[in-house]
């Protein structure tokens, strides 16, 4: 049987940085990637006016998405077609139209019937803080909980086929280690780290480098992985921390991703050499 893997996010680009280079590595191995993305990120940066107007932004980074897709070689996208809801506390929060205010069953509905067609024997999204508290990275952590357990259940929504159980469910995290390397280059760079600073002990903390089950050398994809990152225009701007950091710092930075296991629970200290160790599946590891 040929792995199967299904990534699930809430905008384009939330692939590309913290999962790029593992979506990249399965795919090149003959894993069948299908890669989620609940919005269109109508309300991102746009980090030049030449490439979208706020009007535009969202079919802009569809393409983008597209292009990023094909640089992973990611096999499928499906979009879900709700509206960016925008960073916490911004007047964009209102619109009925977002990921935020659609009703958790309608969302969970779909992801149900998404899981059970694709048949996923890994699926991975958002930690519960969804990396940096960004609301739809929050609500898209919360749907797909629900539809991986809801998918497996035999009595839960039969007219979308039979149930599905994959076997792993995992967070993608960016553990408090990779806070700490890229501040020590920082200071090296005399650059200011306040922002990161708050992710090592201050009030928005880091995942907990304990609490990482898997982690993920994809030096070997760090290409496809940076190739990615640039399709997302928009929002991998000149002014982008990574584009200022020493290529070979940056370079380092990304060789490494790092999962949890939040299903089945972990023992305390579970390491796996990858997202489908020890799993009778073709093309995983
Ligand atoms: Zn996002």
């Amino acid at each position: 049987m040929t792995a199967r893997l299904l990534a699930v996010f809430a905008h384009p680009d939330d692939e590309a940085f913290g999962t790029g280079g593992t979506l990249s590595q399965y795919a090149a191995r003959g894993v069948e990637v299908t890669l989620v993305c609940a919005t269109r990120g109508e309300v991102g940066e746009i980090a030049d006016p030449s490439l979208a107007s706020p009007e535009t932004l969202g079919s802009v980074r569809e393409m983008e998405l597209q292009c990023a897709a094909e640089a992973m070689g990611v096999r499928e996208v499906i979009l879900l077609g709700y509206r960016d809801s925008g960073m916490v506390g911004t007047p964009e929060n209102d619109d009925c139209r977002n990921l935020i205010n659609a009703p958790e069953g309608e969302v969970v509905v779909r992801l149900v019937a998404i899981i059970r067609k694709a048949r996923p024997d890994v699926v991975v999204t958002f930690e519960p803080n969804g990396g940096y508290g960004h609301p739809d990275h929050l609500a898209i952590h919360r749907h797909t909980v629900r539809a991986f357990h809801l998918a497996a259940d035999p009595g839960a929504y039969r007219e979308l086929g039979p149930a599905w159980q994959a076997t792993r469910l995992f967070y993608t995290a960016i553990p408090h280690q990779f806070f700490l390397q890229l501040r020590e280059g920082m200071v090296r760079l005399g650059m200011d780290t306040s922002d990161v600073d708050l992710r090592l002990g201050g009030e928005n903390p880091a995942w907990p480098d304990e609490a990482v089950n898997v982690t993920l050398d994809v030096a070997d994809r760090v290409g496809e992985k940076w190739d990615a990152l640039n399709c997302h225009r928009t929002q991998f701007g000149p002014a982008n921390l990574f584009r200022r950091l020493p290529d070979q710092l940056t370079k380092e930075l990304m060789s490494r991703e790092y999962f949890a296991l939040a299903w089945p629970e972990p023992e305390p200290g579970l390491h796996l050499t990858g997202l489908f160790d020890g799993l009778e599946v073709a093309g995983g590891r």
